[in-house]
């Protein structure tokens, strides 16, 4: 397994608590500040030892899947030496993944599991797996092995040493199209200059947080969720294991160009009103730009007695101005539609099956 190595760097972002409430001022402010790095000047707590681990794994079809990944978890987890549950999270697959997992469940004390009464999506199923979660720390990662479970022990340690929020970050993608890599690497440079939230770049949801953070974390019942930004915001003491990502074990990956847009505009739109804003700069710059060019034409009537011909100018001027108003409509109807959902107040996933 090539999937290993050390620690890097550390980002705290810390500061980001509370801003999202906050006037837009501060919000744009935050967007504006470079991220501060805390850990630096904190010394570290104490060792800490762990005495029990929770590990969550959201599965949409991933029946040739989990059989393996429970045989390598089992492995890594009972090497460490403390007690350990696994949760596995049925997200309304349409294959065998609930009878592999009631399987799993059957023989082995360790295995847990959770059914949804259809498909809620990967974040939602997330967030049942550390809704139910109680070791000291849970790891959360994805069922295809595209997270190594052999890495959980670097995790550890690092919590071990003090830190609240491990995340597995990928050195390299293997077995994914240049079309993906260059989709994840604008994702998340646009989304980290839009939001006030420092969100690590290159980090799936494979990561171990501390049972404080998981609290914070159930507090957040907001229905438009993107969790890796979610546990970004909580703050506390973060860092980083470097890992080459492997491809994908069996089956095929589950984010369509579709699914990775929604997701995209759920990070954008959860974690900054920033969208907002470019309708007031836009409105601004074209109102001086429209005084501008009609005092032109005025000056030019008045003082040089030419009439300016321009049908075809004054029809993609409106035909602009018509776009820009709808793109921005647009803009506003997606935050509307995000009050919407959360006004409903629905439950975030419907369980069927529980064990
Ligand atoms: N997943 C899920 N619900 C969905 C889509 C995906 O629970 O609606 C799970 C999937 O089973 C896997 C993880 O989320 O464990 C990541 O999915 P995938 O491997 O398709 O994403 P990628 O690795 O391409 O980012
Ligand atoms: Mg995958």
């Amino acid at each position: 397994m090539s999937a290993r190595s050390s620690n890097a760097t550390t980002h705290s972002p810390t500061r980001g608590a509370g801003s999202l409430v906050a006037d837009g001022k501060h919000v744009l402010e935050q967007t504006l500040a470079p991220p501060a790095d805390t850990s630096e000047h904190t010394p570290l707590p104490q060792a800490r030892k762990l005495t029990r681990c929770s590990v969550v794994v959201p599965a949409y079809n991933e029946q040739d899947n989990l059989e393996s990944l429970h045989a390598r978890l089992t492995a890594v987890l009972a090497g460490t030496g403390a007690d350990y549950e696994i949760i596995l999270v049925d997200d309304g697959s349409a294959d065998a993944t609930l009878e592999v997992m009631r399987k799993l469940a059957a023989a082995d004390p360790h295995v847990r599991f959770v059914s949804f009464a259809r498909n809620f999506g990967h974040e939602a199923a997330s967030t049942a797996g550390l809704d139910r979660a109680s070791g000291d720390v849970v790891v959360l990662m994805d069922a295809d092995l595209q997270d190594p479970p052999e890495l959980i022990p670097e995790l550890i340690d690092q919590w071990a040493q003090g830190h609240d929020v491990v995340y597995a970050q990928r050195r390299r993608r293997e077995g994914e199209s240049l079309f993906k890599r260059l989709t994840a690497w604008a994702f998340y440079r646009t989304l980290n200059a839009v939001t006030p939230t420092p969100i690590p770049a290159d980090t799936g949801d494979f990561r171990l947080m501390d049972r404080e953070v998981v609290g914070q974390f159930r507090r957040m019942r907001e229905a438009n969720r993107f969790v890796r930004g979610m546990i970004a915001w909580v703050g506390h003491r973060q860092t980083a294991v470097q890992f080459d990502r492997p491809a994908r074990h069996a089956g095929e990956a589950k984010y369509n160009l579709f699914k990775l847009m929604a997701l995209s505009l759920d990070a954008a739109m959860g974690f900054s009103t920033f969208p907002l804003r470019v309708a007031t700069v836009l409105g601004l710059i074209t109102t001086v730009g429209a005084v501008v060019a009609g005092s032109a034409v005025v000056i030019h009537k008045l003082f040089f007695g030419l009439a300016v011909e321009g049908y075809a100018l004054l029809a993609a001027g409106i035909f602009f101005l018509g776009g820009v108003q709808m793109l921005l409509l647009g803009i506003l109807g997606e935050y509307i539609g995000r009050i919407y959902t959360q006004v409903q107040q629905r439950p975030l996933y419907v369980v069927k099956e529980e064990r």
